[in-house]
C-alpha cells in the first residue's frame, strides 16, 4: 500500500476510534504532512482552533512552530506534523491515559512514515513517544534515544515560547538549527 493511503487509513481508525474520544472534543487531528518525511514533529494535543478544523498546529503555537521550521530553511510540506494525542482534551492537558492509548495510533503513523528524525516538542511528547518522563530544561537541544534508526531529539513546545518568549524562544531557535543539521 503506499504511504499516503496507509496514513489515511489511520486516520480513519482515529476517526472511529471510541477511546481516543474519551473526555475529548471537536473533530479528529491525525496529523498532516509530507508521508515520505525524514523529520517527524511531534506536540501534545490539539487546540480549540485545530479542533475545529481537523489540522495539526494552526493556531499560535502553530504559527511559531511552522515559522521555527522555515527559519532553519526546512519546508513544511518536506516534513510531517501530529500529536500524541488526536482529540481536544476537555481540560485541555491530556492525562497518562490519553498518552497512552495515543502512542498506539502514533507508532502507526510513525512504522508507515519511518522518519530519520523525530522532534519532541516538550514533555508530554516526550512521554508519549519514550513512555519516559524528561526534564526538558536539562535534555533539550540533544538527541536523547536513538532507536530502530529513529533519532529522537528533544526541544520546547513553541506554546512555552509564546508565554516566555525571552526565555524559550532562542533556545527553540538553537534547538531547531540543530534538527536541521541531523538530516543535511
Ligand atoms: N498544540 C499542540 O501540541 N498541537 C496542536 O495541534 C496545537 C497546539
Amino acid at each position: 500500500m503506499d504511504k499516503q493511503k496507509a496514513l489515511d487509513k489511520i486516520a480513519k481508525e482515529i476517526e472511529n476510534c471510541e477511546v481516543c474520544k474519551v473526555g475529548k472534543n471537536g473533530v479528529a487531528v491525525p496529523g498532516e504532512g509530507n508521508p515520505d518525511a525524514d523529520i517527524v514533529f511531534i506536540g501534545e494535543a490539539p487546540g480549540k482552533q485545530e479542533a475545529v478544523i481537523g489540522r495539526p498546529f494552526i493556531g499560535r503555537s502553530g504559527q511559531l512552530l511552522r515559522g521555527l521550521i522555515r527559519g532553519v530553511g526546512l519546508k513544511e510540506e518536506d516534513v510531517y506534523i501530529t500529536s500524541p494525542v488526536k482529540y481536544l482534551p476537555d481540560r485541555g492537558t491530556p492525562t497518562s491515559e490519553d498518552i497512552a492509548h495515543g502512542r498506539i495510533h502514533l507508532m502507526e503513523q510513525f512504522a508507515v512514515i519511518q522518519p530519520k528524525v523525530v522532534v519532541l516538542l516538550g514533555r508530554v511528547a516526550a512521554e508519549g513517544v519514550l513512555e519516559r518522563k524528561v526534564a526538558v530544561s536539562k535534555e533539550h537541544g540533544e538527541v536523547i534515544e536513538e532507536t530502530n534508526g529513529i533519532k529522537y531529539f528533544l526541544t520546547f513546545h513553541p506554546a512555552a515560547a509564546l508565554r516566555f518568549p525571552n526565555k524559550f524562544k532562542p533556545f527553540l531557535q538553537e534547538d531547531f538549527e540543530k534538527v536541521k543539521r541531523l538530516i543535511s
